[in-house]
């Protein structure tokens, strides 16, 4: 048998099928010497995981600017190229209306992961975490008064699942 390593997650039951066995102790796949070279060419042409950015939530990019938890808890924005401190950035919600915010810091800028297109990751100012991205209302965070992770208050969130 033979240890495939690396990205191997995408394409683990390509593997299982050539006779591959999981070996939980190395962490690799053990294949029959024969099967070797097909299963480094699955790994090798694997489309590898995404990996979470900056945010917390590790969300797919959204095509246009899109609001996003950043690891200090606080409201920020990806977008598509590259951002400048102080440009203003157009942001739709999830319950597709349009803010406008301006961009504090550039906290990251690089190819996404998926797409291989150049992203920006953004700190806003104003960005508070407690503060409903379409309605503005500050939650207590007490009582299920909470903002959540798309942005929205609880009420505008249901309104949106309702269709309202
Ligand atoms: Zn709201």
């Amino acid at each position: 048998m033979k240890a495939i390593t690396g990205n191997t997650y995408p394409v683990r039951a390509q593997i299982k099928a050539l006779g591959g066995k999981w070996d939980s102790l190395s962490k690799a796949w053990l294949v029959p010497d024969d099967k070797e070279e097909q299963a480094k060419a699955l790994v090798a042409k694997a489309v590898p995981q995404q990996q979470p950015l900056g945010d917390s939530n590790g969300q797919p990019t959204a095509s246009g600017p899109c609001y996003t938890k950043l690891k200090n808890g606080a409201w920020g924005v990806r977008l598509p190229g590259t951002a400048t401190v102080g440009q203003t950035i157009s942001v739709v919600t999830k319950a597709g209306k349009t803010k406008s915010e301006v961009v504090e810091a550039v906290l990251w800028a690089g190819p996404d992961k998926l797409s291989g297109q150049p992203i920006a990751l953004c700190s806003i100012k104003g960005g508070d975490p407690n503060v409903c991205k379409v309605c503005g209302h500050k939650a207590t965070n007490k009582y299920g008064d909470v903002i959540y992770r798309s942005g929205e208050c609880r009420d505008c969130f249901e309104e949106r699942k309702m269709g309202y």
